[in-house]
């Protein structure tokens, strides 16, 4: 050490994070490019849960995973999909060693925010037919007006017929729109706060204005709305009720930049860490431990209900792999290890006063590594163990992934949750692994095309 000179040392002792563009080769970047061509497709096809299940399971059957056989005792190399309620999947291949040795589980979300239908959606004021709305997740409600929205879902019929909905994604199709104020007669609604620029009983969804003509009623123009919702599906304004109809940005994911060196688009958050995970899992031979994906659906309102990562579903999952085995779901939960994949927030040049600019993470210094999440003194973090990360971090280091690590939010600033301490719960071994995003849970997030990259070839380092 004596004889080594500043720059050595400095190179031997003191981290040196550079810009994966100057790090990666001219062909990986070509790589990372083209693999975001795929991404984008993704994000176009899969703006609500139900469509990045469906989606995803129909990646996974086209790799020659089949739906789970509760009685069949997996071999080595054997791939499985499991679908719940149309909402959330767990995919595995299965390793080469024995199920009790544990599995490698990746768990990323499928669901994001946006504006949900009420039970009773449909109303006309002023002649104007709108529905009303109850936002699911954590927005900033003025983000969502004044743009195109479409409106996908199901609607289910009391005999059980579903009924799939999508208008404002085919070029052709009409769009919807929460409207907002004129700045001329804003004055009032200046002096309100950011947070209650629109409020939540402001997110009303426009649908339509032609009246239904012959006809001494009065309100003639939702009667019309109903009469065409009834004529292309069948349906009554009681149908509501039972559907799950949810507005999204109607506009395409897409490339930004000069450079298009980033992606933008609605539901990155987490779909970004869903595909990156999941194309992994479709390269994934034969392991050496069993390989999990698990695209869980209700992240963004805490994990609750039977879709959400709190239910049991994950567990009743194993216990059926473990069943033939002659072994139980614990034996395998606690030798086992988890990457929760997330997204983390970006430095933004805009905003650069919520991130302590040490520990924050940065647009194209690759995948991010956090040990912790949570507010308030870590308040709703599993906070992953020193040697749980020293693992991950030999193992990124080993397959020349390119990673930074991240922290949500300067102290007392604020903060946040995944679903990591909802599996270190179940006693697996877990730390937050994701991709920067800025505009986090805006209607256009923004990440960069060599971090979604690096994410994927850590997950793909990971199930290996
Ligand atoms: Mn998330
Ligand atoms: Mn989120």
């Amino acid at each position: 050490m004596e004889n080594l000179s500043a720059k050595e040392l400095k190179e031997k002792l003191l981290i040196d994070n550079k810009n994966a563009g100057l790090r990666l080769t001219d062909a990986e970047i070509e790589s990372a490019v083209k693999y975001c061509g795929g991404y984008i497709d993704f994000l176009n096809c899969a703006k609500t849960e139900r469509l990045a299940a469906q989606c995803s399971v129909e990646m996974l059957e086209n790799h020659g995973f089949r739906p789970l056989d509760r009685n069949h005792r997996y071999k080595s190399g054997e791939k499985i999909y499991y679908l719940n309620r149309n909402k959330a999947v767990i995919a595995v291949v299965f390793g080469k060693r024995l199920l009790s040795d544990g599995i490698n589980l990746v768990a990323a979300h499928i669901d994001s925010p946006r504006l949900d239908l009420k039970p009773r959606p449909l109303y006309e004021q002023g002649q104007i037919a709108l529905f009303k709305t109850h936002y699911y997740g954590g927005i900033k409600k003025y983000q969502w007006s004044a743009m195109p929205l479409s409106l996908i879902g199901v609607i289910v019929k009391k005999d059980g017929t579903a009924i799939p909905v999508n208008i404002g994604e085919n070029p052709c199709d009409p769009v919807f729109t929460v409207t907002d104020l004129l700045p001329h007669l804003a004055n009032e609604q200046h002096k309100r706060s950011l947070k209650d620029g629109i409020k939540g009983e402001e997110l009303n969804i426009l649908i339509g204005l032609t009246p239904f003509r012959d006809d001494d009623e009065s309100e003639k123009v939702k009667l019309n709305i109903i009469k065409i919702l009834h004529e292309k599906y069948e349906i009554n304004e009681h149908d509501f009720l039972s559907a799950e109809l949810e507005a999204v940005p109607a506009y395409p994911a897409k490339d930004v930049g000069l450079d298009r060196s980033m992606v933008g688009g609605y539901g990155q958050d987490d779909r970004v860490c869903s595909y990156t995970a999941l194309t992994a899992m479709l390269n994934t031979k034969t392991p050496e431990k069993t390989a999990v994906l698990l695209l869980a659906d209700k992240e963004e309102v805490g994990s609750q209900g039977n879709t959400g990562l709190q239910a049991a579903y994950f567990r009743y999952f194993l216990a059926d792999l473990a069943k033939p085995h002659g072994i139980e779901a614990r034996d395998i939960l606690s030798n086992s290890r988890c990457l929760s994949a997330d997204v983390n927030v970006a430095f933004d040049p805009t905003f650069p006063d919520v991130l302590e600019k040490r520990n924050a993470a940065y647009l194209n210094y690759g995948v991010t590594l956090t040990k912790y999440t949570g507010r308030f003194g870590k308040l709703g973090s599993s906070d992953a163990n020193a040697e749980y990360l020293a693992q991950i971090r030999a193992l990124f280091d080993e397959n020349n992934i390119i990673w930074q690590t991240g922290e949500l939010g300067k102290v007392d600033e604020g903060g946040g949750g995944t679903v990591a301490l909802h599996l270190a719960n179940l006693d697996m071994d877990v730390a937050d692994v994701g991709v920067p995003v800025l505009s986090m849970h805006s209607p256009f997030e923004i990440t960069s095309k060599l971090d979604v990259y690096m994410a994927h070839k850590a997950f793909s380092a990971f199930f290996k």
